[in-house]
């Protein structure tokens, strides 16, 4: 039986197994994918403390090996459910496990535009995350494509740094804040697109342009745009455990900075969790805060 079992090698999961190993703890981290997570897909992070301007790849590479050396057990298999019990039950499709605590570090994914082109232009001008990437397109043109109050927040952001801004939504009244709208249609570089989608994506090595299409009238524009963010939404992958943690609307699982469940010796760390920020930083954050609480769970 293991002490602890971690769900996902993402940030969140790999730390918190750096922080359960540490504490001597027999430690399992079950991954479906490849190690790393979502930050796998970036060539360039420029906010990590510490860090600036490593890959993705190789931030993955490296906090896999830490958490590995330091004993952690990682198995590349997909979980698809737990059962509590004085002992919780983990299964995949190959295994069935044992663990005096689990921490859910599932993670997000970003909900997709669904355009020709835009896995392959993924890095190469489209992203998912205007803090992340937004520094790369300073004094550039830029487009947004959402209407919640991520899509506002990326494009007042954005504002700031790019020379222009088109913000693209499919309807023609917008789901974020009021405040955050009006505060929007101050800016003069922001340009709002309305009643419109992205159909096209124009490139040769990068992005170029993105063509949007009048859902009203039909009409196709081209925007001569070097970056486009699509902030459309993140599916947090929570569905597999929804009888032991409470989800919020959006689909994260309600907890709170301790990273408690309503499940007791079930704990959540990273981006499927409630919280205002979901980066790197705070993916770590989690990964410590929710192995100690496990591990505090397991000395009592
Ligand atoms: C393109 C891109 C660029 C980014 N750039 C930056 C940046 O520059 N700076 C920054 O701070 N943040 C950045 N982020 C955000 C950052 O990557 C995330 O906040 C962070 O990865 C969240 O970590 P996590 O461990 O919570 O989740 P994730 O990274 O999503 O990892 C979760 C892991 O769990 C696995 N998993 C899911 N379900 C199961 C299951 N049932 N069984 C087993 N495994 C499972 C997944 O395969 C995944 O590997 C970026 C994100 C993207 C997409």
């Amino acid at each position: 039986m293991y002490d602890i079992i971690i769900i996902g090698a993402g940030p969140a999961g790999l730390t918190a197994a750096i922080y359960a190993c540490r504490a001597e703890k027999r430690t399992l981290v079950l991954e479906a994918k490849s190690y790393g997570g979502q930050i796998i897909n970036t060539p360039d992070i420029a906010n990590y403390p510490v860090a600036p301007g490593i890959s993705g790849f190789e931030f993955a590479t490296t906090l896999y090996h830490q958490a590995k050396d330091l004993g952690a057990e990682i198995r590349f298999e997909k979980v698809v459910g737990v059962e509590d019990g004085a002992v919780k039950i983990v299964r995949t499709p190959q295994n069935t496990y044992e663990a005096k605590a689990v921490i859910l570090a599932t993670g997000a994914e970003n909900r997709k535009l669904g355009v020709d082109g835009e896995a392959e232009l993924t890095g190469r001008g489209v992203s998912y995350c205007a803090t992340c990437d937004g520094n790369f397109f300073r004094k550039k043109d830029v487009a947004v494509a959402g209407g919640g109050n991520t899509a506002v927040e990326d494009a007042l952001y954005l504002a700031d740094l790019a020379n222009k801004v088109y913000l693209i939504h499919r309807r023609d009244a917008f789901r974020a804040d009021a405040a955050m709208v009006s505060k929007l249609k101050e800016k003069e570089n922001v340009q709002l697109v309305l009643n419109s989608t992205v159909t096209k994506l124009v490139a040769e090595t990068r992005l170029k342009a993105v063509e949007v299409t009048d859902k009203v009238s039909g009409k196709v524009t081209t925007l001569p745009v070097q970056g486009l963010f699509v902030a459309v939404g993140q599916v947090p992958e929570n569905e597999n455990f929804k009888a032991l943690v409470e989800l919020d609307a959006g689909g994260y699982a309600v907890a709170g900075e301790n990273c408690h469940t309503k499940t007791p010796g079930i704990f959540v760390a990273g981006d499927n969790r409630t919280k205002e920020v979901r980066q790197l930083v705070t993916a770590a954050s989690d990964g410590a805060v929710a192995a100690t609480e496990a591990i505090r769970f397991l000395n009592n």
